[in-house]
């Protein structure tokens, strides 16, 4: 049989130190003020851990100063991928992001396969974001379609699917997110060149950021469960208002 549960004992919530009063709901703290003078010298033992305190104190400080994150990266700027001046800047109507499904890679890897096994002209994507294996992570790399304002190669081939590789950013992160969830700086870093762009494109908007899954007639998990489109869109618009950029 099951011992009868027993009501807690009074002052249950634990004894109160001395010194500490609790006068009906309210608990007062009463200091008695000990002149230096008069208070007991502290005997070897209690030096001794008192010495390891402040030495404690002292460690988990410094633990404090050397764990503080590094300062935030520069914010991309749009000098760091505008097109050559000469370029005029073609109304792009979507962003279409892609995940690269693989480890790790770099623009160099997927513009050899999308020539080698798709007979493209180069890489289908206009930017690229490393994930920390080939590429570093949160590395944005333009490709040469950025750099000349020219269509993509991500969308698909059917009729339906043609404006968004004539007029969709390919955005190709690196990485298999279907399988992992998209790191910290790598988010970051999308965040902020999907805002760029869209300060930038007056034919952008942050709901014209989509996932190749969004594409009509497509039948793929890309860029992967882990890249939530919603997220990335409400973090865009907070970037775009945090820095005085145009928000559409
Ligand atoms: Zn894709």
């Amino acid at each position: 049989m099951m011992p009868t549960p027993q009501p807690p004992p009074p002052g249950h919530h634990g004894d109160l130190p001395a010194g500490v009063q609790r006068t009906g709901r309210q608990t007062t703290l009463r200091l008695t003020a000990v002149p230096a003078a008069e208070a007991p010298p502290l005997d070897g033992p209690t030096r001794l851990m008192a010495i390891a305190a402040v030495l404690a104190l002292v460690g988990f400080l410094g633990l404090g100063i050397t764990r503080s994150p590094a300062p935030p990266q520069q914010p991309l700027t749009w000098s760091a991928i505008a097109p050559p001046a000469s370029t005029a800047i073609h109304p792009w109507r979507f962003i279409v992001l892609h995940h690269s499904a693989s480890r790790g890679g770099d623009a160099q890897v997927i513009d050899r396969d999308h020539v080698a096994q798709n007979g493209w002209d180069g890489i289908g994507y206009h930017f690229v974001l490393g994930n920390g294996v080939d590429m570093p992570l949160g590395r944005i790399e333009a490709t040469f379609r950025w750099r000349q304002q020219s269509h993509g190669a991500h969308a698909g081939a059917l009729p339906l699917q043609k404006q968004f590789n004539t007029d969709g950013i390919g955005v190709c992160l690196i990485g298999n997110y279907e399988k992992q969830a998209i790191d910290p700086l790598v988010e970051r870093r999308l965040v902020e060149l999907c805002a760029r762009l869209i300060d930038r494109v007056p034919t952008l908007s942050v709901g014209r950021i989509i996932g190749h899954r969004d594409v009509p007639g497509k039948s793929t998990a890309c860029p992967g469960r882990g890249i939530d489109l919603e997220r990335i869109r409400y973090l865009v618009r907070q970037e775009l208002m945090a820095r005085g950029m145009t928000v559409r």
